[in-house]
This record gives structure tokens, C-alpha cells and sequence, in this order.
């Protein structure tokens, strides 16, 4: 029998917000423990939350991004649990009236284009930070309330490809949307994962197994392949999945069973009795329909049509919102897009990866990169002493203009210089000259290459091969 995975997405994304959801208290991350905390989020019995607008323009804007309707009217409600991480005991999030309902997100899964669905994204409050050490559990309320909001799609991917290309593009939509800067290293994008399995044909998904609060893609991709490989090989058997709670083991590379689910009763959801309802009117939405950025897709396309890129190069230069936005104040000083473009995907991303550190500390600026171009394009310096430009200014910092003077490493155009250069070459080497008399014209590049190393590099390439033609030809 053919088996096939279904993959559902709970993804919870930190808002930049300067103020926690609920109270005045700052989020700053890496605060000492326990200081930007209040009766609030404390939980203090009698303490009244008030609603933070900047998270519901965010969220409503993050709505409008993923192509969902806003909804005019929504409304709080309070998850109740038990757990230290949330003093209150209960959570205040959106059960039955969410702010952003629909949506869907059209993206590239090796190289097929796939739609998936989204069926909602409601606003809620974040808990605190756990953190267990040897005999203890510590737990640091500065998280605990800020603003935090959960992008729920379908069940409507197949594989950990589907899953890993949706969070790409959910990330990249919320950095450029300036909704959130998805750190996941700080666990400002998290995901829980819904995995279930099924016979091909049968139409009721199969047992569905979550695994919860994951922030690395890598370990989700594991995860999910390790799940779809357990659930298949247990009704392969003959046996059943159970449909549970489980955490993943990186160092393993394993999922466990961390508690039998829980059913949405056990909860107790029920309405948030000290906070108004939402109500956005149209005028509203439509108002931050108009302040929604460019996204990644449309710069893409901008990137192919009207600069002339290849669509790998666009993909590549917008993968990041840093690196896009660093190649758009590049192109504010040379019309040279694809030699900008080389450099990036070149030598910048190689010195970046080798040197651990982001464009934005990079020594080039995108005036200088702009700089070493227009002395290549002026055939100044060849695009190989360009490089090398580019490096010294990488690791020490300094000029285009002024790096290339004080090294000389401005090409030879000088026709004397070249000729002298030239003439030595054919005088030394008779062979090749004959070669290419006899109509090989391959062997004219030995002798290129020997007013190259002449020149130590500095001959223009261009320049030399005219020079060369023209007497050997005579
Ligand atoms: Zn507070």
C-alpha cells in the first residue's frame, strides 16, 4: 500500500513592538532577567490589560501580506492552563473570532510553484522563558506578554521540502513587511508541526502528531522526515498512530512522546471578560493595505524586468531582506546591476560566511562596491584587480580610487608599454608565432599569456590581444 504525509503549520512570530501585547512594559532581549516585568504580566489578581494597537496594525498588515481577509469584528478569549510560564494560568489569545482569517502563499518548491493555504492568524501574548538547569527551572517573565502571533495554515503540505519553502517565505514576508524580525536564534519564529499519515485514496487524515516549539528549520526538516518514516513504518505493521504530543531530539535525531494530546475542551477557552472586542473599520484596512512594502516576489521580478538580471541572481540577492535592500542602495551609484550582483553572490557572500559577520558590518559599502565597478567599467583596473579591491577593502577598509593608485594596480593601456611587451614576446618565442601563422589562432593566448606575466597583470587583456593580432597579422 502507498502511504502519503499531510503537514499543517502553527507558526508563532515575535512583532517588533516596542511595548509588551497587553501592558507598557518594554521587550528588550537579553535584558536582565525578570526587570521589564509589571502587575500586568505578572499576572497580579485585580491587574487590567489594555490592548497594544501597533500589534494589531502588524498583524492585521501580516494578514494582508498573506492575502487574508481582515476581520471587522474579533474578539479575546483565555486559554487556561497551568505552567509556570504564564503567571496568570491562562493565556489571552483569539479561539472563535481571529483578527486575520484565509490566505494563501504561492512559493517555489524545487522548482515547481505550489500554493498552500492559510486558515487563520490570530493575536496572542507570548509566556515567559523557561530555562532548566541542574535541579532547577528558572523562568524570566520579560517575555512573558509581549506580542506574539500564530499563523495557522492547512493541512496542505506533503513533505518536509513543502513545509521548510512555506516558513522561508512566511519568514522573508514578515522581515520585509517589517512586521518581525523572525531571529529564530532569539525565538521570535517558532513552529509547532502537525504531521499525520495515510493510506493514498483514503480521504480522513490519519492520527495527528504534533511536535512542538521548534526555531531551527534544519531540526523541523528532520523532524518532519523522521515522523512520516515512523508513522509509515508503524501502519505498514499493522499497528496505529496515536495521536499525541512529541519532542525532538537533535542529537538523536528523534522524535519522543512528550504527553497523549490534548482536546481543545481541556482548555476551557472562554471570553476575555476585561477586554473590548476589535472592531477595524474598512477605511482602516485599507489604509495599511496602502503601507504594505514591496515583497521579496515583486522585487524579484523588478530585479528580472527592469534590470536585466537572470532569475537566479534575483532569487539569490532577494533571499534576504539585507542583502536585497544592501544591492538596491548599490544600484543608487552605478547602472551596472549584474557586475554589482557578481560581486554580492561572489566575493561579498564568500568573505561574509568566512568571517561569520552580516552585510551591514561589511567594510564595503555599497557606494564603494559602486566605486570598484565604475573602475572596471572605465577599464581602470580588470574585474581580477577589482576582486582584489574588493578584498582589501573587505578585511582593512579604505578607497577604490585611492587603493588602486597606491598599489598601482591601474591597468596598462599605454600602446609603448604593450608594444615593448608585445615585440619580447614574439621575439621569444618563435614556435607559437609559427603555430599561429600556420592558422592555429589558439596559440596567439601563450603568447597573451607571456605580456600578461610581463606585465604582471596590469596589461589590459583587451588592448594586448588587438596588439598582438595586429603585428602578427601584418
Ligand atoms: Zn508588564
Amino acid at each position: 500500500m502507498q502511504y502519503e504525509a499531510t503537514i499543517g503549520l502553527e507558526t508563532h512570530v515575535m512583532q517588533k513592538t516596542n511595548t509588551k501585547m497587553f501592558c507598557a512594559c518594554k521587550y528588550e532581549y537579553g535584558a536582565e532577567p525578570n526587570t521589564h516585568v509589571c502587575p500586568v504580566c505578572l499576572g497580579y489578581p485585580g491587574a487590567l490589560p489594555v490592548m497594544n494597537e501597533k500589534a494589531i496594525e502588524l498583524c492585521c498588515k501580516a494578514g494582508l501580506l498573506l492575502g487574508c481577509e481582515i476581520n471587522p469584528y474579533s474578539k479575546w478569549d483565555r486559554k487556561n492552563y497551568f505552567y509556570p510560564d504564564m503567571a496568570k494560568n491562562y493565556q489571552i489569545t483569539q479561539a472563535d473570532q481571529p483578527l486575520c482569517l484565509g490566505g494563501q502563499l504561492t512559493v517555489d518548491v524545487d522548482g515547481e510553484m505550489k500554493t498552500f493555504t492559510i486558515e487563520r492568524i490570530h493575536q496572542e501574548e507570548n509566556a515567559a522563558k523557561n530555562t532548566h538547569v541542574a535541579g532547577a527551572s528558572l523562568v524570566d517573565y520579560n517575555r512573558a506578554g509581549t506580542a506574539l502571533m500564530e499563523i495557522v495554515s492547512n493541512p496542505c503540505m506533503h513533505s518536509a521540502e513543502d513545509a521548510l519553502a512555506y516558513m522561508t517565505a512566511v519568514k522573508q514576508i514578515m522581515q520585509y513587511g517589517g512586521i518581525s524580525n523572525c531571529d529564530q536564534e532569539k525565538g521570535q519564529m517558532r513552529s509547532d508541526v502537525n504531521v499525520s499519515v495515510r493510506p493514498v485514496g483514503q480521504k480522513e487524515l490519519g492520527a495527528k502528531v504534533e511536535i512542538k516549539n521548534m526555531n531551527s528549520f534544519a531540526f523541523i526538516k528532520e523532524a518532519i522526515e523522521y515522523e512520516i518514516d515512523r508513522q509509515t513504518a508503524l501502519l505498514e505493521s499493522g499497528g496505529t498512530v496515536d495521536q499525541e504530543t512529541r519532542g525532538y531530539d537533535p542529537d538523536r535525531g528523534e522524535t519522543f512522546t512528550q504527553r497523549t494530546k490534548e482536546n481543545a475542551h481541556d482548555y476551557r477557552y472562554f471570553p476575555e471578560p476585561d477586554l473590548m472586542p476589535v472592531k477595524i473599520p474598512a477605511e482602516q484596512i485599507e489604509q495599511w493595505r496602502s503601507e504594505l512594502p514591496e515583497l521579496p516576489a515583486q522585487r524579484r521580478v523588478r530585479y528580472v524586468q527592469e534590470l536585466g538580471l537572470p532569475e537566479y541572481d534575483a532569487g539569490v540577492l532577494t533571499a534576504d531582506m539585507a542583502t536585497s535592500d544592501w544591492f538596491e542602495q548599490a544600484m543608487r551609484h552605478t547602472k551596472n546591476a549584474k557586475a554589482v550582483s557578481n560581486f554580492i553572490m561572489g566575493e561579498m557572500m564568500r568573505l561574509l560566511s568566512e568571517q561569520n559577520c552580516s552585510i551591514s558590518e561589511s567594510n564595503v559599502t555599497p557606494e564603494k562596491l559602486a566605486g570598484i565597478v565604475a573602475l572596471i567599467d572605465a577599464k581602470t583596473i580588470s574585474t581580477g584587480a577589482g576582486k582584489q579591491v574588493f578584498e582589501i577593502i573587505f578585511n582593512d577598509g579604505g578607497d577604490p580610487k585611492a587603493i588602486v593608485e597606491e598599489r598601482g594596480m591601474a591597468q596598462v593601456s599605454d600602446d609603448s608599454a604593450l608594444e615593448g611587451w608585445a615585440d619580447e614576446a614574439i621575439a621569444n618565442n618563435p614556435k607559437p608565432v609559427e603555430e599561429y601563422k600556420a592558422g592555429n589562432p589558439a596559440s596567439i593566448n601563450f603568447l597573451m599569456g607571456q605580456v600578461m606575466k610581463a606585465s604582471r597583470g596590469k596589461a589590459n587583456p583587451g588592448a594586448v590581444m588587438q596588439m598582438l593580432k595586429q603585428k602578427l597579422d601584418r
